[in-house]
């Protein structure tokens, strides 16, 4: 690296990340009337994750068809490509300040940037086997998920030819289905929770179709192999702890970990962002602005998503929140605070700013369950100062799953009975 600095270069809205969020961010922002927009991403092409995820179930909601992910992310880059909005690739922002400062490391050089709004787009991590700390020895043979996928569909490389996986993460199951295909065998997927921790149709298409067994409440108790993986001992879980006397071997040359993955966010901690304790992610209103004044975040960097046409859909809401900061719009006074209640994890977002609908017509809450439920119900709730409440919305649900991300949209409607000061609560009955 030279080490040569420049003067800070002066940008209105700089979106980090050219996933599928950073994309549709980035175009939003643009369309909402800012000419000023760049777009900067670490790897040398634009489309994220989406560009080693070859099979198909993308885009299903947005064009009502089942794209693979690079067809989906072409889509975005065609139109990035229209509205002749920059980018930097092979660009990696290493730092950023809390006023908005950026520093960027492109081939061996240094640039500042100064934003006036910066979006966070950067995705996600896998957490990896020294999330979990199984025991044994410390052989060859074990990947993630995610690095497996990029081995198989963008090296043509394959990481084993008997395969198990510890974990029933999406990433997981469709690793499953791909190594099957590509001659492989797999023993089993093995899941420590008493639910799978993926979407029930990757359950369905990439395990039952393919006879993969996969074993709920049981983990892996130690690594066996010297050099190379030899197998794994494997246990019934109780409320997550291993049972003794379970313990069984099952031989295999690779272990693909698809544990879950975590919200990329060191340039938002750096920058002093508070991160939500069970996401990861930035803490965020409807218009996905951070704590933080003029940053914002949205996609896997704010919560991990399961499907793509929703990150989409955020990161359109960030792109048009950006481009109404740098316009100098003028918040109104006071936020209607969202909260979790009975049988929900966590919402998104935390907070409505108002006024309300200047990004989008319809306010979106995400939210994600505690446990399985078939029929059950939602409730939108409106608390009042004394404890008691008004159901807003109520909406039946045939199938309720902590691994799909539930959306109850509000519209306006609803949204004319809010005012500042306003508290909502989602439950799950
Ligand atoms: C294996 C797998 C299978 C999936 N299957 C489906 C499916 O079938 N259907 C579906 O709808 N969804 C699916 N998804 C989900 C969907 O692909 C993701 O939700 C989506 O890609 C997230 O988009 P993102 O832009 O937030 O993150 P990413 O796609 O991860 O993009 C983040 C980008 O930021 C860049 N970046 C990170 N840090 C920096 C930095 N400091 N400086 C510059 N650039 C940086 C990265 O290089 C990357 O390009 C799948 C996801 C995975 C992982």
């Amino acid at each position: 690296m030279s080490g040569k600095i420049h003067v800070p270069s002066e940008r209105e809205v700089v979106v980090i990340g050219g996933g599928p969020a950073g994309l549709a961010a980035a175009i939003a922002a643009k369309e909402a009337g800012c000419d000023d927009v760049l777009l900067i991403e670490r790897d040398r092409i634009l489309g994220g994750i989406l560009n080693q995820c070859i099979h198909d179930g993308f885009g299903l909601h947005r064009f009502k068809e089942a794209l693979s992910g690079p067809e989906y992310a072409q889509r975005f880059i065609g139109r990035l490509e229209e509205l002749r909005i920059p980018v930097m690739r092979n660009s990696i922002v290493l730092n950023m300040s809390r006023d908005r400062e950026l520093l960027v490391s492109r081939m061996g050089e240094l640039t500042r940037i100064q934003a006036k709004a910066v979006i966070l787009a950067m995705g996600c991590r896998e957490r990896a086997r020294g999330a979990i700390s199984i025991p044994g020895h410390r052989s060859s043979g074990i990947y993630t998920a995610g690095a497996a996928q990029t081995l198989v569909n963008l090296e043509n490389i394959m990481p084993g030819k008997h395969v198990c996986f510890l974990g029933s993460g999406d990433i997981g199951l469709i690793m499953a289905r791909r190594m099957v295909l590509e001659g492989a065998k797999v023993e089993a997927v093995f899941g420590q929770s008493p639910w799978p921790s993926g979407l029930p149709r990757n359950v369905q298409q990439c395990l039952v179709d393919y006879g993969i067994p996969l074993y709920l409440n049981t983990t892996i108790v130690r690594i066996v192999g010297m050099g190379r993986l030899e197998g794994v001992e494997v246990a019934t879980t109780e409320n997550r702890r291993p049972i003794k006397g379970t313990e069984r071997f099952v031989p295999c040359d690779t272990l693909l970990l698809s544990l879950g993955l975590i919200p990329e966010n060191e340039l938002a901690r750096e920058a002093g962002i508070s991160l939500h304790s069970i996401t990861g992610g930035p803490v965020a209103d409807d218009r996905c602005m951070t704590e933080i004044p003029g940053i914002f975040s949205c996609g896997n960097a704010l919560h991990v998503h399961d499907l793509v046409d929703w990150v989409s859909e955020e990161a359109e809401r960030a792109g048009r929140g950006a481009a109404k900061y740098v316009s100098g719009m003028a918040d109104g006074a006071g936020v209607i605070k969202v909260r979790p209640g009975n049988g929900v994890r966590y919402v998104m977002p935390d907070r409505f700013t108002m006024p309300l609908n200047v990004v989008s017509d319809e306010a979106v809450i995400s939210f994600r369950v505690n446990t399985p439920t078939k029929d059950g119900k939602v409730r939108i709730l409106l608390r009042d100062p004394s404890g008691g409440s008004d159901i807003l919305k109520e909406e039946k649900h045939s199938r309720l799953h902590p691994s799909e991300m539930t959306r109850v949209v509000l519209s306006t409607e609803h949204t004319s009975r809010l005012k500042a000061g306003d508290v909502l609560e989602v439950e799950k009955e």
